[in-house]
């Protein structure tokens, strides 16, 4: 503000610099950065790093839940339709996820067709045994022509299979691993007393 010289005028000068155009730029630079560019969802290490840095400030009593899933025999939809419809089985796989979560929930593609979804804040592991069933039941839909598409499901709780996303993941996976083994199209709660990857059947040799 300048008071002019010659009269008892005060003078305003005002510049102002739009940068609507520069942030949304920025954002939709960062969005890209922690999506995946097929489903939307957010990308492996996005995922990671925002599960963490929950798990980092809860404290028990607060539960979670982390599930790994995995589209069942996708190679065979692939090598049967065609990669373009395999990415659509992807696609879809993701659409039908995010019709289950609530908004605190996070999903993630953790890379080819499996997924992860992190249920925020649980109020019991009993009371999500019910959700989970219906939600694996809402993962199974027509095949093209023949059959359906299943996905297998390893479930973990925080904190009562572990407090890190390594320890989680780790366990999430043995379960997954159990339900490949023993048939597919379902889900798994993990116990400690379950498979692990690479151990070898009674009586293998
Ligand atoms: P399983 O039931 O044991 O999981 O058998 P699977 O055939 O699903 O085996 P796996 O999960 O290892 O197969 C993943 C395949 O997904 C391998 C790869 O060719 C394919 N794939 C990975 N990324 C993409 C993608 O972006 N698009 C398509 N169409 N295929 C992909
Ligand atoms: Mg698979």
């Amino acid at each position: 503000m300048l008071a002019d010289p010659y009269s008892s005028d005060v003078r305003l000068f005002m510049m102002t610099l739009d940068i609507d155009q520069e942030k949304r730029t920025e954002l939709k630079v960062r969005s890209r950065m922690e999506h995946d560019g097929m489903t939307g969802l957010l990308n492996r290490e996005t995922f990671i790093a925002r599960v963490s840095r929950i798990l980092k400030n809860s404290t028990p009593p607060k539960r979670h839940a982390l599930i790994m899933l995995d589209i069942d025999e996708f190679k065979k939809h692939n090598d049967q339709y065609g990669h373009p419809y395999g990415d659509q089985v992807i696609r879809e796989t993701a659409r039908f996820i995010k019709g289950f979560l609530r908004k605190t929930d996070l999903c993630g593609r953790m890379g080819g067709d499996e997924f992860m979804v992190f249920l925020n804040d649980i109020s019991s592991e009993e009371e999500m045994i019910p959700r989970i069933d219906m939600f694996c039941q809402i993962l199974k839909h027509p095949d093209g022509e023949n059959g359906e598409i299943t996905c297998s499901l390893g479930v973990v709780f925080y904190p009562r299979d572990g407090r890190t996303f390594q320890e989680l993941y780790q366990k999430a996976d043995t379960a997954l691993y159990d339900v490949k083994r023993t048939g597919r199209g379902n889900y798994r709660i993990y116990s400690p007393d379950l498979k692990r990857k690479g151990e070898e059947e009674p009586g293998a040799f």
